[in-house]
């Protein structure tokens, strides 16, 4: 099966070429109190800030 594809604007994180994710995989997490309304309530947990590494 072919992996997926992620669009994703966050040009500063380390895994991001072109505005596509090139992580393996990437996780997903709740922000704050872990009450999710909207996609403003999640975050990616895989980014790593591209000049940290
Ligand atoms: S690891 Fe997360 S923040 Fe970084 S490019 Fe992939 S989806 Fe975007």
């Amino acid at each position: 099966m072919d992996k997926a594809k992620i669009k994703c604007s966050v040009s500063d994180c380390y895994y991001n070429k072109k505005m596509m994710c090139e992580a393996g995989d990437i996780e997903v997490k709740p922000m704050g109190d872990n009450t999710v309304n909207t996609s403003d309530g999640t975050k990616c947990s895989t980014f790593i800030k591209e000049t940290s590494v």
